[in-house]
């Protein structure tokens, strides 16, 4: 039921350059400061998605950072899938509620995880449960006297549905603070006394995905899958889901292309979070409705690329003059995140995230249909100085406020503000068993090709049974 994942070693330093002085000093001293403790981020799936893309960043840095840092994911029956996709639609908004069945499937899977957990006598001073998948975990686990233990939700609660989440609030009680990407998530309803820490995620300027790289390079990858690199590109890259919109963005690009000749669309899937059970469907839906126009680039299958994920991620997003992210909802766009820091202008739905991430008309636009979107396009496309001046502002806001060693102050902040709370805190030391060393590992490869591959290590506990 539990897998520990494990990654090379990284250097925290080559973040520093990046960073203003004061922040790479409040990092290192938070960072002296929990050396003694034990952090572990628990999350529902190894690769796709947001989430696993922060926390394969994260928890090697933290480690670097000398804060001892384990990451855990679960490894559920395929149907667990099929209900927390459920919760992350109607959670968003969307109609419908969990039956009994579905309710108790979710409820059993993490009381499993609960138990697993148990059994191995797996202990950590502080905890970061990430997302509704794990919501239920703390109220199922008896809290030990030094543990702090926080959930961590990534996902845009503006407008939830209300039966859901009043089948959830009851959970966060066990949790000693909530951690939401920004204060209109925070539900109402929650208990008063239970600390909020507003925490926006972060994207890792050093992966492969956000290094940097020439448009020679990028036009040359983009070319090898079909884009012809001589005429104009505009790119989503986002899961196939409903809530990122695709059939919007295909929408804005047809009326756009109506000014612009030659324009071409990418829409960059090839992200396979295994919590995402819709994708395929909603991949089948959008290539209907792309019809056979030849200048939309549907990319799903992740086999046959020229370089790894990472890196087609980067070259698509340097290779557009413009970058979209017309969500209809959105904790927080890594995407958007990522587009910003190649000086790529974005022009993002006016929703969620997107609205503290793009400063409108100053690092991008803001979009409420296809129509303004598409309107945006064009003044973009037909203006390079606006393109250059609007991208150099979207890097440097990036560079202030969203690259990962802030998120990791953030984290450090929030478990410490806590833990000032609980009595008796001793210092706990590195020394102590590590029954995390004992879990099934699943090692996530730090070589650039490669990085969406995962290698499994078969190390099964001595003697104790794997759920
Ligand atoms: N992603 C990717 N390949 C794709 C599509 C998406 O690697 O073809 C990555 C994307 O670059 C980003 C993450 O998946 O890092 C998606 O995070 P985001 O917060 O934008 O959306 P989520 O999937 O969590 O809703």
């Amino acid at each position: 039921m539990l897998l520990r994942v494990t990654y090379p070693e990284v250097a925290v330093e080559d973040y520093y350059p990046l960073l203003s002085s004061q922040l790479v000093d409040e990092l290192k001293s938070l960072a002296h400061e929990v050396k003694d403790l034990r952090f572990v981020h628990l999350n529902s799936t190894a690769i796709g998605g947001g989430v696993a893309e922060i926390l394969q960043s994260l928890v090697p840095m933290m480690n670097a950072l000398g804060v001892h840092t384990e990451r855990v994911v679960i490894n559920p029956p395929p149907q667990f899938f099929q209900v927390t996709k459920k919760l992350h639609n109607t959670l968003q908004g969307a109609e419908g509620t969990l039956s009994k069945d579905e309710l108790g499937l979710y409820l059993n899977t993490i009381q499993d995880v609960a138990n697993d957990m148990q059994q191995r006598s797996l202990d950590a001073d502080i905890w970061f449960f990430h997302d509704p998948q794990l919501l239920p975990l703390a109220s199922m686990l008896p809290k030990q006297p030094n543990e702090t233990r926080l959930w961590v939700c990534h996902i845009d609660l503006t407008a939830p549905n209300q039966s859901v989440i009043d089948q959830l609030l009851p959970l966060t009680s066990a949790y000693d603070g909530l951690v939401f990407s920004l204060d209109a998530y925070v539900p109402a309803g929650l208990d008063p006394s239970l600390p909020v820490f507003i925490v926006p995620p972060a994207i890792d300027p050093l992966t492969d995905k956000n290094v940097p790289l020439s448009e020679a390079e990028a036009l040359k990858i983009v070319s090898k899958m079909g884009v012809d690199p001589k005429r104009p590109l505009i790119t989503q890259v986002s899961r196939f889901d409903l809530w990122k919109d695709p059939w919007g963005v295909i929408d804005a690009y047809r009326i756009a292309r109506k000014e612009v000749a030659g324009l071409q669309l990418a829409l960059l899937g090839l992200s396979q979070a295994i919590d995402d059970p819709e994708s395929l469907q909603v991949r089948d839906q959008v290539a209907q409705y792309a019809e056979d126009d030849p200048d939309i680039h549907l990319y799903f299958d992740a086999t046959g690329l020229p370089v790894s994920i990472d890196r087609v991620v980067n070259a698509f997003q340097v290779a557009s003059q413009v970058v979209m992210q017309k969500s209809l909802r959105e904790g927080f766009g890594l995407t958007v995140a990522e587009a910003m820091w190649k000086a790529r202008p974005l022009i993002g739905g006016d929703v969620g995230g997107i609205r503290i991430q793009v400063e409108d008309g100053v690092t991008g636009y803001l979009v409420k249909s296809p129509e303004e979107c598409a309107q945006r396009i064009v003044s973009l496309l037909k203006d390079p100085e606006l393109r250059t001046r609007m991208g150099r502002a979207a890097r440097e806001s990036v560079r202030q406020r969203y690259l990962l060693p802030r998120l990791a102050v953030d984290y450090l902040k929030a478990a410490l503000a806590r833990r000032a709370n609980i009595n008796g805190q001793s210092g706990l030391n590195g020394n102590r068993p590590n029954g995390f060393a004992d879990l099934e590992h699943l090692r996530l490869e730090d070589a650039a090709p490669t990085k969406a591959a995962v290698k499994v290590r078969a190390k099964r506990s001595k003697g104790r049974s794997a759920a």
